[in-house]
């Protein structure tokens, strides 16, 4: 631990404290928050560029508490991660998620896919397979309908445990995307000795295609990057047709983002598969 000296320390302390009370509050609205299932899950379609066609969803958490309103997801997943809650969010999720999907393949008869996030902290948890099958036991999905979302992070810390434990996923019959490519660097010459299906392009990268010839350069040597090495590449974030026909034109199989919808209550993505289903 770092030692502190005369005020600094004390200004140090008074900052924690102040934190701290905060934290406190946070977390025990965050831990009400999902006991009482006042977490909501949306989902935002993933669509196969070549045929139009809809393959699956990304399971997106939100937060809305009755007294601090709505809290994106961008803030409350970093400080579950701090206060130990993000395990427990990322288990609700991957059965809620499990359900939602058995349901949406009775009622609509269609075979889609839902990717959840999963945290690196989640993730490098000794029993985390042993509760992902106990959730596959327990919902009774088909874990075909499962894909898992993990981060370059996920990855920096190259080892042999890391590899069989993303193998019994794919045993499982789950797959995996690498999520936020791009935004991380240590694990790219490690990238083939990852038994991952996809790779998701971080939406800065399909942001910077405006910018023309070096922007859309780098999208397409990752498309082409994951290519050879047989992976499947989905963009994040198009909002754009030029972004869609840029993607196009290198070769990229999936998007999502606000040009085809945005992120979708269950309620929502059944009236969008009711009209699929005409
Ligand atoms: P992410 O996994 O990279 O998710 C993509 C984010 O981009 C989502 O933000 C989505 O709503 C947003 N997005 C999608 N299409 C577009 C678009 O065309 N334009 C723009 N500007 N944005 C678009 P969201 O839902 O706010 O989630 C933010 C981040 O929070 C996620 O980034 C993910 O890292 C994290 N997160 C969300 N749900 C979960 C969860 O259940 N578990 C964990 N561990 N993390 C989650
Ligand atoms: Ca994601
Ligand atoms: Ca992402
Ligand atoms: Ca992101």
């Amino acid at each position: 631990a770092k030692k502190s000296k005369g005020n600094q320390y004390s200004i140090y302390q008074l900052k924690m404290k102040g934190l701290n009370d905060k934290g406190l509050m946070f977390e025990s609205k965050l831990f009400q928050a999902i006991k009482e299932d006042r977490l909501e899950i949306y989902y935002q379609p993933k669509i196969d560029i070549r045929t139009n066609e809809m393959v699956g969803m990304e399971a997106l958490l939100r937060w809305k508490d009755p007294e601090l309103g709505f809290i994106p997801p961008d803030q409350f997943i970093p400080f579950a991660e701090d206060c130990g809650l993000i395990s427990e969010i990322g288990e609700w999720v991957l059965k809620n998620a499990s359900l939602q999907i058995n349901r949406w393949k009775q009622l609509y008869n269609v075979n889609l896919k839902v990717a959840i996030n999963i945290s690196p902290i989640h993730f490098q948890e000794a029993n985390f397979i042993n509760r992902l099958q106990s959730i596959i036991t327990e919902t009774k999905v088909d874990p075909t309908n499962l894909e898992i979302e993990i981060t370059e992070m996920s990855m920096m810390d190259y080892n042999k445990q890391l590899i069989e434990k993303m193998k019994s996923i794919k045993e499982l019959g789950i797959t995996i995307a690498v999520d936020d490519f791009g935004t991380g660097y240590s694990s790219l010459g490690y990238l083939k000795e990852f038994p991952v299906d996809a790779l998701k392009i971080d939406r800065s990268f399909i942001v910077n295609m405006q910018d023309g010839k070096s922007g859309i350069a780098l999208v397409a040597a990752i498309i082409t990057l994951a290519h050879a090495l047989n992976l499947a590449v989905v963009a994040e974030g198009v909002e754009s047709e030029l972004e869609l026909e840029i993607l196009k034109e290198h070769n990229c199989e999936y998007v999502q983002g606000y040009l085809f919808s945005k992120p979708l209550t269950a309620s929502d993505f059944s009236k969008k598969l009711e009209e699929i289903a005409g």
